[in-house]
């Protein structure tokens, strides 16, 4: 199981919540997501390019 949020995995003993969504041509898929706040997934940043000036 992975954190949708925070793309985290979750362990049994972690505190997540589950939540079911409806796919809408096929059977829903199922999430879960930390039940405590998580910080979202950020793309990794390279170092930022610096304006040529
Ligand atoms: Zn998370």
């Amino acid at each position: 199981m992975i954190c949708a949020r925070c793309d985290r995995p979750l362990g049994p003993d972690d505190d997540f919540d589950k939540e079911s969504v409806d796919g809408a041509t096929g059977p829903g898929i199922t999430i879960y997501r930390h039940r405590l706040p998580c910080r979202p997934a950020v793309p990794r940043q390279t170092a930022p390019v610096p304006l040529q000036r």
